[in-house]
């Protein structure tokens, strides 16, 4: 397999660091002109960091819903909801696999629309050999915990075509910030290990909730107003950013070699894999799984201490269904994200993770059945 060069390990002057991936998708929004009263097509099956960036801009998110046996955005449905004032598409490559970029491309063409890679969850991962974040007008990645390259909180976006300049005037994070992310990231990078998964998400969730740590999510309502949204990246994480890009194409390896070794070993068992093309990379940053009794499942694995994530939980997580019209979600308008979540689980591919990780979470697979 080939291993091209992602968009940030260039050093093009049209890339930029900012303080989170959502912030740098409203970067990428605001240089769009994507202002208020416009539409932007997103994903169900998300995280609120996507909506939150729309809505940062008095935009709102359009959701459609994704493929029928995938994790990705549907392009049937994006033709079906398509409403005159939506200017952009954004797309995401879920868990890594990438989307059926080919025919949203040409739908954004035809309609005139910006098409957005969200290649938050993996920077190798190719479309037959073209790889993925270099279909669009521009793409962002994030940094967080989670994320193939895990460096605290942090991302970037680059443009693809137009030339940008980013006028906006970006300001540092604040000391307590800054010190905040590195606190949280030597915990993460000294004393996670598949193991101690379920005992680092409690107090990191424990943590998060009194305001010790900065989370994925900063509360269960999405933020609009906030100070993130012009602050550039810690300057602590750019400079481990600088040092760990090299590293990125091991990153990868590795996780192409965990995930063969998962494939094989799950084969015939009662989990349903996803479906990869083989004529692409699939350079996953989770393997997702759908299992049957996802709740008893995910028990029993913290019970074991066994990894099994559970994203996501809702269509736009962590959002639960009484304040589904803060993100402008409808229920039941993308039932194939909303059973998704219902019987998603997903497996760790990252560079801490051993081959005995593998086996040890398969056979707790295999015997959960
Ligand atoms: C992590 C993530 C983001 C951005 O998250 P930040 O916390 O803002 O860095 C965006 N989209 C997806 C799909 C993600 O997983």
């Amino acid at each position: 397999m080939e291993y091209f060069q992602p968009s940030i390990m260039m050093t093009a002057n049209n890339h930029h660091n900012l303080f989170r991936g959502r912030v740098a998708l409203y970067a990428i929004l605001r240089n769009l002109n994507i202002t208020k009263g416009d539409y932007v097509a997103i994903q169900a099956f998300t995280c609120i960091a996507v909506p939150e960036a729309i809505l940062q801009l008095g935009a709102k998110p359009v959701y459609i819903d994704i493929e029928e046996d995938g994790y990705n955005m549907c392009p049937v449905d994006l033709k079906q909801k398509l409403i005159p004032r939506c200017k952009a598409v954004v797309v995401q490559h879920t868990f890594g696999i990438p989307a059926k970029i080919k025919d949203i491309k040409s739908i954004c063409h035809r309609s005139n629309l910006y098409l957005i890679e969200d290649c938050c969850h993996s920077f190798h991962s190719t479309v037959n050999t073209q790889l993925v974040g270099t279909f669009g007008t521009a793409s962002f990645h994030s940094y967080e915990w989670g994320k193939p390259l895990a460096l605290g909180i942090g991302g970037s976006y680059n443009f693809n075509k137009e030339s940008n300049f980013d006028s906006f005037k970006y300001k540092k994070p604040p000391f307590h910030i800054i010190l905040k992310i590195e606190i949280q990231y030597l915990i993460f990078k000294y004393f996670y290990s598949p193991k101690l998964y379920w005992v680092l998400k409690n107090l990191f969730n424990l943590f998060s909730k009194v305001g010790l740590v900065t989370g994925n999510f900063n509360n269960i309502k999405p933020s609009t107003n906030s100070p993130e949204f012009s602050w550039l990246m810690s300057p602590q994480v750019e400079k481990r950013l600088v040092h760990y890009k090299k590293s990125l194409k091991e990153i990868s390896k590795h996780s192409v070699y965990l995930l063969n070794q998962y494939m094989k070993l799950l084969e015939n068992t009662n989990v349903t894999l996803p479906i990869l093309n083989s004529g692409n990379n699939n350079v996953l940053c989770r393997l997702p799984l759908r299992v049957k009794d996802k709740k008893n499942l995910l028990n029993s694995a913290k019970k074991y201490n066994v990894e099994l994530a559970n994203w996501y939980k809702t269509p736009v997580h962590p959002i639960t269904d009484d304040n589904y019209n803060l993100i402008h979600y409808i229920q039941y308008s993308c039932p194939n994200a909303e059973q998704r979540c219902k019987e998603v689980i997903s497996l760790p591919l990252h560079s801490s993770v051993t081959y005995k990780d593998v086996l040890k979470i398969s056979n707790f697979l295999r015997s959960y059945s």
